[in-house]
């Protein structure tokens, strides 16, 4: 990867930051950078900036020891969404350039019995057998440390993500509604191996106010403890494609979660899915 790609690289995800929770329930805003963005064919499947060139994004499995990727080893066009090959993986990666298929649903979700922000029993709720025994270990441990959380949002299926993205697309077009939510198959909500928490009193549910308060602290500190890492964290989001979410949290399992954090990598540089530029 020579400067001239990696900054054509660092331009193009900067210019596709944006939020990976994308609640229904709340209006989007556009960041500037969204708004700084050229505008893009409507056939394209994702922004790509012209006329620098756009490098293709390709996972190399076997540059990972410890984990497989579990996605597809056929190289994406350039800009393109590869579908993954293993969307049950503990350790899949989901992102912007890597999507569950759409008829993925998996077939271990329960309910962990936590605390949530909302009352009713559905989907929200709902996480992988393995997620939601560790997140009641991790709520049960924040407890003992005098950090009492609450979930906001777990599993979203394949079909509720696209009828919030569709919702964003009629009011906002295509284009924009991509700046701020997910491209149905690529929230990794969907995998039902993430979590968004905040503290017991619902303030700041998925906010950027979370960031620096005592639970998103603890979870920071502790977090890999239980199998879960910070999917979005500070000072990455050219790297994850998504702007600082102190909030949300996935779990993969113990041994990647300690290695991530005693490494400081996110998902996509363990996996080399990204060229890592320092
Ligand atoms: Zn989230």
């Amino acid at each position: 990867m020579n400067n001239k790609m990696t900054y054509s690289l660092a331009i193009f995800v900067a210019l596709s930051i944006a939020s990976g929770c994308s609640k229904g329930e709340v209006a989007p805003s556009v960041s500037p950078a969204a708004t700084a963005t050229p505008p893009v064919s409507a056939g394209s499947p994702t922004p790509s900036p012209s006329p620098s060139p756009s490098p293709s994004i390709t996972p190399k499995p076997s540059n990972t020891p410890t984990a497989s990727p579990s996605t597809s080893a056929v190289p994406p066009k350039s800009g393109a969404i590869q579908v993954v090959a293993k969307p049950e993986s503990i350790t899949v990666l989901v992102n912007k350039q890597n999507s569950l298929p759409s008829s993925y649903e998996p077939t271990d979700l329960v309910y962990p019995d936590i605390p949530f922000t909302f009352a009713e029993k559905n989907e929200k709720r709902k996480m992988r057998k393995d997620a939601a025994s560790a997140i009641e270990k991790l709520f049960a441990g924040a407890d003992k440390d005098g950090i009492h959380l609450a979930g906001v949002s777990a599993y979203r299926s394949y079909a509720t993500q696209k009828s919030i993205f569709q919702r964003y697309v009629l009011k906002d077009g295509e284009e924009k509604a991509k700046m701020y939510s997910a491209v149905p198959g690529t929230s990794e909500h969907e995998t039902g191996l993430a979590i968004d928490v905040t503290g017991s009193d619902g303030k700041c549910a998925a906010e950027d106010c979370f960031g620096g308060t005592k639970e998103a602290k603890w979870l920071e500190a502790h977090a890999a403890e239980y199998g879960f890492i910070i999917r979005y964290p500070k000072g990455k989001s050219s790297i994850t494609g998504y702007q600082y979410e102190p909030w949300h949290i996935r779990y993969v399992g113990i041994d990647v979660s300690k290695e991530l954090a005693a490494k400081g990598l996110t998902m996509e540089e363990y996996y080399n899915a990204v060229p890592v530029t320092k």
